[in-house]
């Protein structure tokens, strides 16, 4: 091979490692550009993703206060008064007895199924006005046992008191003993199918402020009472953890 020839090929060479180096280079450049653009758009899409948390959150704490200001969780016990502005319209449920009329076919369906199961389901508390609970305050061997007028869940008209008939000839049938009489089993067992929970368990007096009482029902919707009835809580706890 002549010189010129031998220098033209290593020329030829030279230019070819050039233009590998070249290629490389472009490749590694191209490679740093791309990573920093897919860090760029993963940046763009935690951002986008970390607003649409927060705005979902916010909904959900905005439908959690609305629901908490529905009717039906109005929490009244004796920390807290009956609201001034709480309207209400009764209806008759029976014998005289009448309750907020959002609460009536719930209580009327709730009482029709507990005596077709055999039972037999008697109201003998459901609506007072301020007055009458005012009365019964006054008038009450022990205040302890006796909302505050205004502090009770009757006075909204969103309860009932429900005792077995066969204990109605008793000298008192509000009673723990009222617990295992069988209407009250069957009602402490279904009362959450019609949106009413036991509003006063048992080992709950602190929380509540009120007695076990196995006879008084308060309507907090059907969804509410199944989750209420099911975790063995109270309207307080429940409020509280929603
Ligand atoms: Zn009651």
């Amino acid at each position: 091979m002549s010189r010129t020839k031998r220098r033209k090929k290593r020329k030829t060479l030279i230019i070819v490692a050039e233009i590998i180096c070249l290629i490389v280079l472009s490749f590694g450049i191209y490679k740093i550009a791309d990573n920093r653009a897919k860090q760029e758009r993963q940046k763009v899409a935690e951002e986008e993703a970390a607003k649409q948390a927060a705005i979902q959150e916010e909904q959900a704490r905005q439908e959690k206060q609305q629901e908490l200001g529905q009717w039906y969780l109005l929490l009244v016990n004796p920390w807290k008064a009956m609201p001034d502005d709480f309207e209400i319209t009764t209806v008759e449920v029976e014998n005289g007895y009448v309750v907020d009329e959002r609460v009536s076919d719930a209580l009327k369906e709730m009482l029709a199924d507990c005596r077709a199961a055999g039972y037999s389901p008697q109201i003998i508390s459901t609506f007072r006005t301020r007055e009458t609970q005012q009365y019964l305050y006054d008038h009450t061997a022990n205040k302890d046992d006796t909302a505050i007028p205004g502090h009770s869940e009757h006075e909204c008209g969103l309860a009932a008191d429900i005792i077995d008939s066969d204990s109605a000839g008793w000298s008192d049938p509000l009673i723990d003993k009222q617990e295992d009489m069988p209407a009250q089993k069957w009602l402490m067992e279904h009362c959450q199918d019609y949106g009413f929970i036991l509003r006063y368990p048992k080992d709950k007096e602190d929380i509540t402020g009120i007695i076990y009482e196995p006879w008084h029902y308060r309507y907090v919707g059907k969804e509410h009472a199944k989750e209420i009835m099911s975790k063995g809580i109270c309207l307080e706890e429940y409020i509280e953890q929603f």
